[in-house]
């Protein structure tokens, strides 16, 4: 009997096991779910009513190259993500929406700190979030589609409350928090500027993740990893401005860019969103290619859904057409992730023998 491999289109990277590390609660709302919740509590300051228009209007929005612009779009998400059950149900839509393309681990992070301004309280928040990523993984596997969601709570650089929102992070850790990220611009607002936060983490022996090296350069990334100990790095994709390429094809790396690939630091990156933000030009010239042949921990994630319009099956079906890239290459990236993944070792070792690894042998054989 002679196996073929099953062609690789969009959807049969559907059906193969992934994992994704890097992906916003407030960024990957189904448009049909803004709007309803929008009417519920009379939010009026929609763009559109009608869902694909408002979902046009949000991808517009995102590479208009305004950063402004593209704020404003989470302003809509945010504000109709301030009660319990608003937020219960984003996060079981979001599990189900993850489920169903084909991810079977997922690391969803969000910002507590953004739900409050209705008089929500911060562990009211987390536990309705939690509820919610429970119920979805549920009904999802109730329809044969089994997803592991990990919650990462995230600070907003530019505020003050990281500290706070780290021990919330270890107060929910056995009840599906698995770390902590820090986000919002990196430009005049330096991780260090919450170090209390992460010495406290390091000393609760938990994990963390910091958005670096996206708008922001090598400083940026050198600052969350050797003054910050971020175990992973959000985006990251400047470090590949510490390599270069002579005309020769000869490849050298600089001191950090060395460093992060001799620790295996893991690389959340996010191509489409980069590509929307300015970050990258194009898929084509995204560091993501070089840095993959170079073999570091690279990644591959989604960061806003519904912003960016993406999911990470059309992220990864995106790379296939423009890298070449085949089963062997997806498999590396879902076992990259996995490995990187802020649950136990027990757990990730698990999902990659079992899940991942039969899936890929089914799809390549
Ligand atoms: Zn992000």
């Amino acid at each position: 009997m002679v196996f073929v491999p099953v062609p690789i289109t969009l959807d049969s990277v559907r059906d193969a096991p992934k994992v994704l590390l890097h992906d916003h609660l407030d960024g990957g709302l189904r448009p049909t779910t803004v709007i309803e919740l929008a009417d519920e509590i009379g939010y009026r300051a929609l763009p559109e009513t009608d869902p694909d228009a408002l979902a046009a209007a949000f991808l517009a929005a995102s590479h208009s190259g305004s950063l402004e612009r593209y704020l404003e779009t989470f302003g809509h998400t945010v504000a109709v993500m301030q009660n319990a059950a608003a937020l219960k149900r984003v996060a079981a839509e979001c599990a189900e929406d993850l489920a169903d393309d084909g991810c079977v681990y997922a690391e969803v992070r969000f910002a507590p700190e953004l739900h409050t301004e209705q008089g929500l309280e911060h562990h009211a928040i987390v536990e309705a979030v939690l509820e919610g990523f429970r119920i979805g993984t549920e009904r999802a596997a109730a329809r044969g589609r089994h997803v592991r969601i990990g919650c990462l709570l995230t600070a907003m650089r530019h505020a003050a409350r990281s500290r706070e929102i780290a021990e919330l992070a270890i107060r929910y850790r056995d009840a599906g928090v698995v770390g902590f990220d820090i986000a919002g611009a990196e430009a005049g607002f330096p991780p260090t500027r919450h170090l209390d936060a992460f010495e406290y983490l390091r000393q609760q022996n938990a994990h963390f993740t910091i958005h670096a090296g996206e708008a922001f350069g090598l400083p940026s990334i050198w600052e969350a990893l050797q003054w910050c100990g971020a175990d992973r790095l959000g985006h990251g994709v400047r470090i590949a401005d510490d390599v270069v390429a002579s005309e020769d094809g000869e490849v050298k790396l600089g001191r950090l860019a060395a460093y992060v690939r001799d620790k295996r630091i893991p690389l959340e990156m996010c191509p489409t969103s980069n590509v929307h933000t300015g970050a990258a030009r194009s898929l084509a010239e995204h560091p993501i290619g070089l840095l993959a042949k170079l073999r570091f921990r690279v990644t591959v994630n989604t960061d806003n859904r519904l912003m960016s319009g993406v999911s990470l099956s059309g992220e990864l079906a995106g790379l296939v057409e423009t890298f070449g890239y085949g089963w062997a290459d997806l498999q590396w990236f879902a076992v990259n992730a996995m490995k990187s993944a802020f649950i136990g070792f027990d757990e990730r070792l698990a999902l990659i023998e079992d899940v991942v690894k039969p899936g890929y042998a089914a799809l390549s054989a």
